[in-house]
């Protein structure tokens, strides 16, 4: 069984509350939190209003029954949520909300023939109803693998955006989403012309970032979303990006993912210098764009990229699941190009971001070996750090997300070291936050990341609040786990 089935009743579902538990994060001016026995309040607007050591008795705010006095003065609840750790909510930067559904299918498939057999077919169903059945879930299995912010595309219809944005709301996630957009190479069946697909396609994206961008206080945002340059016209591209700088919306697409694609973008666009001169020239880069994959880029790309101060989302998972490639994560740090993880379901076969980390982790490994790259590899909280603090820099949000600091809003994820045991609970060595082998935070990184187990995170919270989905939550009774 997971350590403490009884603590489900004890999560705190809505600030303002107090936590007991071991608290482990980066910090904004560099290196890691790490309190064995720490203590996070979060105020009644969901922001964290205090971290520290638990205090001793007579030292600082004592505890009264299952309550304590805040920092400003009132009785909040205590949570004491020993032996789990808590942690800065997970930051998928690159996802396919429509593609859950086939996730793990089309291993080693080059791009192009992947789309076209697994993609296109389901994306062409997403519609409203589509939306209004699969997106809820989604967002229960993106918090349930630690992610409480995530950053994904749509299919091409507009109502099944708007509907994902109001499952999305309704849920409690942090998101930023937005509608697909093709004007060839695409799925849509319609006759119309593609000066009208393009019409239609940027004025339902406007309508769209104009309803959903910052909802809830900026919960939620939009993100222009033309599809990559190989379904999309450069005006369609062009336009897209001057609506996304207009309304101060993000602009996301893929680049450089798979040799096929790099192919086709040459041969469609010319005049251009290479792939990422296709985005240059539509004007599209810049501090609100994101870039997924980016693995093949030339010396010029690597310095025109850091130059733009465009993001990138490292996929690690997805560019070895489909046979893309794999990026050389070192020399793009180097050149100061910031650099989140993502998921790229259903190219990657799993919404876990420890997951990516995992991978991401090995791939720097082998092209080490390799003699691809000679930099040092990234210790496992260095990889906690490009799941939180750096992808919440990606998107921009780095002053209010990412880490567990006082100020910032109570993104938090609580999770079950116990669960990662190698021999279980009461077989002899560490098994949890408690055991001597994981004393140095980088230890415990180090199982939540190489073995994850898919229930260790048990609870959830974006501003305090509490997401469905991790099984500790009411909607999803706690599963024994053998
Ligand atoms: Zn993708």
């Amino acid at each position: 069984m997971l350590a403490s089935p009884l603590v489900s009743a004890v999560l705190p579902d809505r600030p303002p509350f107090v936590i007991r538990a071991r608290l482990v994060s980066p910090l904004a001016v560099g290196g890691a939190l790490d309190l064995r026995d720490g203590r996070l309040e979060v105020d009644a607007e969901g922001r964290i209003a205090a971290v520290g050591p638990w205090p001793a008795v007579g030292d600082g705010a004592a505890v009264v029954g299952g309550s304590v006095v805040s920092a400003a003065g009132s009785t909040v609840p205590v949570i004491d949520l020993r032996p789990f750790a808590v942690l800065p909510g997970l930051i998928d930067l690159h996802a396919h909300l429509p593609q859950l559904p086939n996730a793990g299918l089309g291993f080693g498939l080059p791009l192009l023939e992947w789309l076209e057999r697994y993609v296109f077919p389901l994306e062409r169903e997403f519609d409203a109803d589509a939306a209004d059945r699969l997106a809820p879930a989604a967002f229960r299995a993106f918090a349930a693998a630690g992610t409480t912010t995530a950053m994904l595309y749509g299919a091409l219809w507009e109502p099944s955006t708007d509907r994902a944005f109001a499952a999305a709301e309704a849920h409690g996630i942090r998101a930023v989403i937005g509608k697909v957009m093709m004007d060839r190479l695409s799925y849509d069946e319609d006759p119309r012309t593609q000066a009208a697909t393009l019409e239609l396609s940027l004025r339902q994206s406007a309508e769209l970032c104009q309803r959903w961008h910052r909802r809830d206080g900026g919960r939620l945002l939009y993100a222009f979303t033309p599809r990559f340059a190989v379904s999309c016209s450069a005006d369609m591209l062009r336009e897209s990006a001057a609506l996304a700088d207009a309304a101060g919306a993000h602009w996301q697409t893929h680049v450089s993912e798979d040799a096929g694609e790099i192919a086709e973008v040459e041969r469609l666009f010319p005049e251009a210098r290479d792939y990422l001169d296709v985005y240059d020239r539509a004007g599209a880069l810049g501090p609100r764009t994101v870039l997924a994959h980016a693995i093949h880029l030339s010396d010029r790309e690597v310095g025109r990229l850091a130059e733009s101060g465009a993001r990138v989302a490292h996929c690690p998972e997805s560019n070895l699941f489909l046979s893309s490639g794999t990026m050389p994560l070192a020399r793009y740090l180097e050149a100061g190009i910031p650099v989140g993880l993502g998921s790229d379901v259903a190219g990657g076969p799993d919404p876990s971001i420890f997951r990516a980390m995992r991978v991401g982790a090995y791939v720097q490994n082998a092209r080490r070996v390799a003699g691809l790259d000679t930099a040092p590899i990234l210790g496992p909280l260095d990889w906690l750090r490009l799941g939180t603090l750096d992808g919440a820099r990606a998107l921009g949000l780095g002053e209010s997300i990412g880490s567990l600091e006082v100020g910032k809003e109570a993104d938090l994820i609580a999770v079950d070291v116990a669960a990662t045991a190698p021999l279980g609970e009461g077989a002899g060595g560490p098994v949890g936050s408690s055991g001597p082998e994981l004393d140095d935070p980088a230890d415990l990184l180090s199982r939540l990341i190489f073995r994850s187990h898919p229930a260790m995170v048990r609870g959830a919270w974006v501003r305090g609040r509490r997401l469905a989905g991790p099984p500790a939550a009411p909607d999803s009774p706690v599963q024994p786990v053998s």
